[in-house]
């Protein structure tokens, strides 16, 4: 009997969309017309294959030859665990470690992060650390990082994967039933500690695989996604999944870069579509793939922050007033001075009637209470969709005069002198804002003659 060929293919469930891009509401958009030179539109992607085994095995062993080579050294990476042993704590750890650095990774630049995940590993090394932290610890270890949703699915996930008996799941379908966990991560933790053979797509292995197969396709459509985690499945390597999807995405965050790529080292430069493309037709350029999108429009947003300080008695000592923001939405759950969202730019005594308003109606605060009030300054934020202008007040009230009753329409609030305040994990907003006003304060103060 002849020997069973051996499936060099990986199987791939091809998710709904790809969770490492930005997610948009998809909109009708008119069919791409391909530009001179190009080869294949959205009706033709589905027609993509690598070529058999030839082509295949030559980039997964070139790819992993590079990887092995010129890996970088980060520290997710040093967590070890060996592929053929049976130590199921390490597994578990190394998963862990996967899983945390993913999900930093995602919208957050390498070397932002490498201080976050050492952090966050000292303080809660396993999941089951994890479980036990409060969400407050959690958004103050984040502080910083943004996107503070992350941040409480990795905690909600781990109090699910502990309430479940403490193991993690080892497969991409049981690790996608965990909380936050979408088709990348799952991909990614499951090939990575757990040797599943299956694809990881993000930015970087889009471009990287447009490249390789000349796919001209708009590279958001959902279309184009399925076929490219397809195409990566077709390449994973079924002996290193893990290394290779690291390499993939390293190869797009290094060398196959969005603007300049460096052709000449590429380990895969033989079987690149792109570079022989632009060989054979020199107007074309690799950087032509994929096919550039016209980016989403941000909103505009503009809210009033006040910064209220209490003075408490005569020895000047002061407090803050912050305010918890709702668990839905932007910035879910975090502290924050008191904002009132405005409809578009507006002038100083508009901001300070609809502060006043909230104040009152929520706090009970009067503004006949005021010892100082003063413009601090703006500060644009800028989100993923939303440019956020900020307009900063500083007001400061008499302790006598406030009355500290239950606050109306808010879900939490408290007061907390500078030390706490300075100490709190404070997204990069709140914390902007009150760096601008102690600012404000020292340059007075400087302009008073002693
Ligand atoms: S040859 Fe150039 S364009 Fe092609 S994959 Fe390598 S770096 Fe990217």
């Amino acid at each position: 009997m002849a020997p069973k060929k051996k499936n060099t293919t990986a199987t791939v469930t091809i998710p709904k969309s790809n969770k490492r891009t930005r997610q948009s509401k998809p909109k009708p958009k008119p069919k791409p017309k391909p530009e001179p030179g190009f080869t294949t539109t959205t009706d033709d992607i589905e027609d993509f294959q690598f070529r058999g085994d030839d082509e295949v095995g030559g980039i997964r062993a070139s790819l992993l030859k590079w990887y092995d080579a010129n890996k970088r050294d980060l520290p997710w990476r040093r967590i070890n665990h060996d592929d053929d042993g049976d130590d199921e704590t390490e597994r578990d750890r190394k998963a862990y470690g996967v899983w945390v650095s993913e999900i930093m990774l995602q919208q957050t630049r390498v070397q932002t992060v490498i201080s976050y995940f050492n952090r966050w590993m000292e303080k809660w090394p396993t999941v089951h650390h994890l479980a036990q932290a409060s969400i407050e610890e959690v958004n103050e270890m984040w502080a910083g990082l943004g996107y503070y949703r992350r941040a409480r699915f990795l905690l909600e996930g781990a109090k699910m994967i502990v309430e479940e008996g403490g193991q993690f799941p080892r497969s991409v379908n049981d690790l996608r039933k965990v909380k936050g966990i979408g088709e990348y991560t799952a991909g990614a933790i499951a090939s990575i500690a757990f040797n599943e053979a299956v694809p990881v797509v993000d930015g970087n292995v889009v471009r990287v695989i447009a490249r390789l197969k000349t796919i001209s396709a708009n590279p958001k459509d959902t279309a184009t996604v399925k076929n490219i985690w397809r195409l990566a499945g077709q390449l994973v390597d079924l002996d290193r999944p893990g290394d290779f999807n690291q390499a993939l995405m390293e190869l797009g965050a290094t060398l196959c870069t969005p603007l300049s790529p460096s052709c000449s080292s590429c380990p895969v430069s033989a079987q690149c579509g792109a570079l022989s493309e632009s060989k054979r037709n020199p107007s074309m350029l690799v950087t032509d793939y994929p096919t550039k999108v016209a980016k989403v429009r941000q909103r505009h947003d503009f809210s009033a922050i006040s910064v209220v300080e209490i003075l408490e008695g005569e020895e000047g000592g002061s407090e803050f007033l912050l305010v918890k923001r709702p668990e839905e939405g932007l910035l879910a759950g975090l502290w924050e001075f008191p904002s009132v969202s405005l409809d578009g730019e507006a002038d100083v005594v508009t901001r300070r009637q609809a502060i006043d308003d909230f104040l009152k109606s929520s706090f009970g605060l009067s503004s006949c209470n005021v010892v100082e009030r003063e413009e601090v300054g703006e500060y644009v934020h800028i989100f993923t969709h939303i440019r956020l202008k900020m307009y900063i007040e500083l007001l400061v009230l008499r302790s006598r005069d406030v009355h500290r009753k239950k606050a109306k329409g808010v879900t939490s609030y408290k007061y907390v002198d500078t030390k706490t305040l300075a100490s709190m994990g404070l997204s990069t907003g709140v914390r902007k804002a009150y760096n601008m006003v102690q600012k404000f304060k020292q340059t007075r103060s400087n302009l008073i003659p002693k």
